[in-house]
């Protein structure tokens, strides 16, 4: 048989074009050399951000994938785990910047907490260092571990889509598609690779600079803190775009590089999510390289939980039967990091625009090469 599509990759950008394209009504086939999605899509916060997009296009894509969470999450099983995300600020700077993004039309809907409002809404804080904060109710988060298996299991229940799992693609040529396992034909292909930027089109994807990036999460155990929300902390306001691209986030970052240098240098921030356990998933750290090492750095893992403990009142206890497992993690990102900064800056994004004419920005390299059958 000839499907309408193959999808190589089983990641959530995978599954996203399965779905789109098995909705229309094309048959289709996703092929993945794991026996079961194991990258970036199944290691992650499981947080659909979209107050941290950059205004525009980035914005109403997030917006566009948080109704469709919304509409495969009931029919697919899938819990809401939390709805919106809570950005708290210690310095005034952060503040400040919490202030601008809410009056500015990214912020509509948004909601500033004074330090009182703050301890009502989220118990547990650690409100002598905290001056307020900002609830944003775009975001929602589920638990990508089981959220990716159960969307494949709806793609393949529902909507008839095939899957052929541990199985490697090492060629592509509409209409075929070599694989370990003889080829397999299609009318279109869409690769969608994850970090593997140099098994099939390394030089197309070398033209985009995207970069391989190792992040480090911690798994703290279960202490009795629940959480309303997703929570954020200063450090994350200077690392997305959607606070980071205001002129007011200038001065924070210019706080946080005399204060908080060495969490910037190892690109740390904080976002904590809870999961049904009341185990809470908290990191992460940003190293970029070809290759980084596959290992975990106890100063990393350091710097993360000063963040935490400095927005939190508990002191976080690591699971350490589960900690590891979300110590390493590779995605891929198309942005490269510019002459020593820590993190890209509106200079960056501009200075990059006029060398491509485009800017990148974590999600770019999402998008997927798509391959059309040659003309007959
Ligand atoms: C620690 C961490 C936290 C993150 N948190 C968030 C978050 O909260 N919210 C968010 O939106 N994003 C988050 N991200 C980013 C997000 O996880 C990734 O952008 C996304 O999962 C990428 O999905 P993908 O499908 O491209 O890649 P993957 O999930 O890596 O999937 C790629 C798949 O392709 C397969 N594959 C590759 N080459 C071949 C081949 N030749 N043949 C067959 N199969 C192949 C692989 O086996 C793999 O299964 C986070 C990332 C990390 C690392």
């Amino acid at each position: 048989m000839t499907y309408d599509l193959a999808v190589v990759g089983a990641g959530i950008v995978g599954l996203a074009h399965a779905l789109a394209a098995a909705s229309r009504g094309l048959s289709v086939v996703v092929i993945d050399r794991d026996a079961q999605a194991n990258g970036a899509s199944i290691r992650n916060f499981g947080l659909v951000v979209v107050s941290g997009e950059e205004p525009g296009r980035q914005r109403r894509l997030a917006e566009r994938s948080r109704e469709i969470w919304l509409e495969v999450a009931r029919p697919a099983g899938i819990e809401v785990l939390h709805t919106g995300l809570l950005a708290v600020a210690q310095r005034p700077e952060a503040l400040a910047l919490l202030e601008a993004f809410a009056a500015s039309e990214s912020g509509a809907g948004c909601t500033l907490l004074s330090q009182e409002e703050l301890g009502r809404r989220q118990g547990g804080l650690n409100l002598g260092n905290l001056r307020g904060g900002l609830l944003s109710p775009a975001e929602i988060r589920i638990e990508s571990r089981e959220a990716i298996p159960r969307i494949a299991a709806y793609l393949e229940g529902e909507l008839k889509v095939d899957f052929r799992f541990a199985t490697t693609v090492s060629g592509v040529s509409p209409p075929v598609v070599e694989t370990s396992s003889g080829p397999i034909r299609a009318g279109k292909v869409v690769v969608c690779p994850g970090d593997d930027l140099t098994g099939l089109f390394p030089e197309l994807i070398a033209r985009h600079e995207v970069q391989r990036c190792k992040l480090q999460m911690l798994r703290l155990a279960p202490s009795g803190l629940r959480l309303a929300s997703a929570v954020v902390s200063d450090l994350s306001l200077v690392r997305y775009p959607g606070y980071a691209l205001l002129p007011e986030a200038s001065a924070l970052r210019a706080r946080l590089e005399d204060d908080s240098a060495e969490a910037l240098r190892n690109g740390v921030h904080m976002i904590a999510v809870q999961s049904a356990d009341g185990s809470l998933v908290v990191g992460d750290s940003h190293h970029y390289g070809k290759t980084p090492d596959p290992f975990g750095s106890e100063a990393v893992d350091a710097l993360i939980l000063r963040e935490f403990g400095a927005v939190f009142a508990k002191s976080p206890t690591v699971s350490r039967a589960l900690d590891r497992h979300l110590r390493l993690r590779t995605g891929a990102r198309a942005f490269p990091r510019a002459g020593g900064r820590r993190c890209p800056s509106r200079d960056d994004h501009q200075r990059h625009r006029r060398q491509h004419g485009f800017r990148h920005w974590r999600g770019n390299h999402k998008r997927a090469i798509q391959l059309k059958r040659p003309a007959a």
